[in-house]
């Protein structure tokens, strides 16, 4: 059997076309830079030399799964001849509400209900929807799974979840804290524990998913009990575009003083703040603002001094929570790649028992140990793999 993975993030699409027979990845594709100028395809083909690249605008998602599929197709780099032969598609789905506790079949009522949450992700909701209405259009009558970024989450007790508003809040509009990446943080655990040569429900985790969006999450005993993203994917850590964890007596500050509406501020705080809104504007891509820090850029340094100050804190309060960890993982496009990130947020650590080794830290996306030898808690590099947990819940539910 084979299935398509779509993964739609804000700006971004990473895609695999997976033989589940072998769970071999036939072929591994990323769209990025979508809705910004130099929106740029690059696919690869398991034993084939080189990469497909296809650079050309793309407006939206749309655009994208479209260039997608061709890719797939491709006489050289893709992996099937016929869209038929794409037997299932998972789509992983940001927010899933209270109603999504597990992934499911897509179907009319499943689509309604990923709509219903456009409004507590209202940076990927939608782009997950158009992954599905694309394929919809160009595969009709393929299965398609839903996987949820909330579902690993629904373990976190009540402490965790509950927000300290008014409880009718809760009950009226299913306002608590939720957490998002719940695939990612999920594989890298089990992944992490492997490397500890431990049972995951011995070991106490805390796994930094350091991506366009970003999140941390407590695993204790392989289970999630506490993480940085909260209602929507917009609480806690500083992002690309995100703001994270701000005093909520800003909102309603700028909206007074701004004369800005619920819209406005939601794009404000979604799409203009984070290291993007920290610099001017500069970028909302890592790559950019360390490059402008390297450059002299005073805003861009700051930016990246927070954001690696707000990492720290969250770490900090989990071990706290947890009465201590064995591993600390860094995963995702900035955790699996930005080396100098990694030796910032674990400087001056040695209290905890953290060492980082300097020399092991500079590699990026290899499932790596980077602490030092006589590091008490083991830090290590683990790249993220979504992307199989959404193609084995999908197979499991087409079976
Ligand atoms: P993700 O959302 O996991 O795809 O991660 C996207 C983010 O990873 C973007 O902000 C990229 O700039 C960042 N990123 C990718 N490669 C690097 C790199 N070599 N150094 C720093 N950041 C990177």
């Amino acid at each position: 059997m084979k299935i398509l993975v779509l993964n739609c993030g804000s700006s971004s699409l990473k895609y695999q076309l997976i033989d589940m027979t072998n769970e071999e990845a036939l072929c591994v594709g990323l769209v990025e830079r979508i809705g910004i100028e130099g929106s740029v395809l690059k696919q690869e083909k398991e034993g084939v030399e080189g990469k497909l690249i296809k650079e050309q605008p793309m407006k939206n998602h749309q655009d994208a799964i479209k260039l997608v599929l061709e890719a797939l197709v491709d006489e050289t780099y893709g992996a099937v001849k016929d869209m038929k032969e794409i037997d299932a598609v998972g789509h992983r789905v940001v927010h899933g509400g209270e109603k999504f506790t597990k992934s499911v079949l897509i179907n009319e009522e499943v689509k309604q209900g990923i709509k219903d949450c456009f409004d507590l992700a209202p940076l990927h909701n939608p782009a997950n929807m158009m992954g599905i209405e694309a394929c919809e259009e160009i595969l009709p009558g393929v299965p398609m799974v839903a996987v949820f970024d909330t579902a690993f989450h629904q373990t976190m007790p009540k402490k965790s979840y509950l927000y300290a508003l008014p409880h009718e809040l809760y009950k009226k509009y299913g306002i608590r804290r939720y957490g998002f990446h719940g695939t990612s943080h999920k594989y890298v655990s089990q992944r992490a524990a492997s490397m500890l040569g431990k049972d995951i429900k011995d070991t106490k985790i805390i796994t930094c998913h350091l991506g366009n969006g970003a999140s941390i999450a407590a695993i204790d005993g392989g289970k999630c009990i506490d993480t940085s993203m909260g209602f929507t994917p917009l609480e806690g850590l500083i992002m690309g575009t995100r703001c994270g964890a701000i005093d909520s007596a800003i909102i309603t500050f700028l909206m007074e003083k701004e004369n800005l509406d619920a819209q406005q501020l939601t794009d404000l705080m979604n799409k203009k703040s984070g290291v993007y809104g920290m610099t001017d504007y500069l970028s909302s891509d890592f790559r950019d603002i360390e490059k402008a820090a390297a450059e002299g850029n005073e805003l861009a340094q700051v930016a990246l001094d927070s954001y690696d100050q707000t990492v720290k804190k969250y770490i900090g309060s989990y071990i706290a929570e947890m009465n201590g960890v064995d591993a600390i993982v860094f995963t995702a496009g900035v955790g699996e790649n930005a080396v100098e990130t990694r030796e910032n947020i674990m400087k001056n650590m040695d209290f905890l028992g953290m060492k980082l080794d300097k020399e092991a830290n500079k590699v990026r996306g290899k499932e790596t140990v980077i602490s030092t030898e006589d590091s008490k808690v083991k830090i290590l590099l683990v790249p993220t793999n979504e992307e199989l947990v959404i193609a084995r819940d999908t197979l499991e539910l087409v079976k």
